[in-house]
């Protein structure tokens, strides 16, 4: 009886998760359709700016789909001891080229000594990135250090994204994991999801804490036995 209740539960979960795909992908196909209206209606001074909005909105469709794939794929992820130093050091040479894109730095301060953890190493990653992604984006027009720290201790091991950007409202913080909340003009709104939907796989927590002005820390916790 449990298991039927459970497979309500996801399969409803399905039907919302379609629900609001569809209505999410119909707004980016709705503007592509109008420019390509306008494209052949009016003069060609415009076609550049037209064409640059469709290809705009043909990546954000795009990103959705992708996304919203990765959120969606791995219950039965496979896991491999892994120490999260390793991946962190895999993604750094990407971390760095896109912080000196935007004018940003990064630090590390890492424990001495990281025990290997159960974990999807490709879904830490992308999770790893989708916070760094995000912190850097909140220092967008400032300068800023994007901090990633890791903690052990005897009970668990945390990892940590800081940035210091604009903050969150109070009021926001608790909307921030919802899929398809997003504040960005070319915003998903599904990273954070899909970083709760990976911590969550591997029994693990997020927790946030932020000052509007002053930036923002997501705390990234894994019991020792993680995934075993
Ligand atoms: P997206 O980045 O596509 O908007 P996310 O799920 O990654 O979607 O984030 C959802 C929202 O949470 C963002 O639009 C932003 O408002 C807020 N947010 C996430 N990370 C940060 C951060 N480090 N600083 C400030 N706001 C953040
Ligand atoms: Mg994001």
């Amino acid at each position: 009886l449990q298991g039927e209740a459970e497979r309500m539960e996801r399969l409803s979960l399905v039907g919302q998760m379609a629900a609001s795909i569809t209505h999410e992908i119909r707004n980016p196909m709705a503007v592509i359709r109008g420019f390509i209206q306008l494209m052949r209606e009016r003069s060609p001074e415009n076609q550049r700016d037209y064409f640059r909005i469709v290809m705009d909105e043909l990546d954000r469709a795009n990103g959705i789909i992708n996304d919203f794939l990765s959120m969606a794929q791995t219950r039965l992820s496979e896991r491999a001891p892994v120490s999260l130093h390793e991946l962190v050091a895999e993604l750094l040479p990407l971390l760095m080229a896109d912080a000196n894109m935007r004018g940003l730095q990064v630090e590390l301060e890492l424990a001495g000594e990281m025990p290997l953890l159960m974990l999807n190493a490709k879904e830490i990653k992308q999770l790893i990135l989708n916070l760094c992604r995000n912190g850097m984006e909140a220092m967008e027009q400032q300068k800023g250090t994007l901090r990633i720290r890791t903690l052990v201790t005897a009970a668990d091991i945390e990892l940590q994204v800081a940035d210091e950007g604009h903050g969150i409202p109070p009021d926001r913080l608790e909307r921030l994991f919802e899929p398809f909340f997003t504040t960005k003009t070319q915003g998903t709104g599904l990273g954070l999801a899909m970083c709760l939907g990976i911590a969550e796989r591997h029994g693990g927590t997020i927790r946030v804490e932020s000052e509007p002005g002053v930036g923002t820390t997501f705390t990234v916790r894994f019991d020792r036995t993680a995934g075993g």
